[in-house]
């Protein structure tokens, strides 16, 4: 029985079994933002590519990524 649940998320701080544990690196498949960009935005939030997310916070992250990229977006037409 595997019961060590010893990866922290940096959001939530729930503990999580390493397999259930996602970082910002999985952006990197986003068609956009560009993952540079999405880096960039993500260190103002003082989020790196090491951090540990569930999948619940990286996905508010993932929104927060998409809300932000759009809203610049637009200000840039
Ligand atoms: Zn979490």
């Amino acid at each position: 029985m595997q019961t060590n649940k010893n990866a922290q998320c940096k959001e939530c701080l729930n503990k999580f079994y390493q397999k259930e544990i996602y970082t910002i690196q999985q952006f990197q498949y986003k068609e956009e933002p560009k993952y540079r960009w999405t880096l960039d935005f993500l260190k103002k939030l003082k989020i790196d590519e090491w951090d540990s997310f569930c999948e619940e916070c990286i996905m508010i992250y993932s929104k927060k990524l998409d809300d932000a990229w759009n809203k610049q977006k637009s200000q840039v037409l």
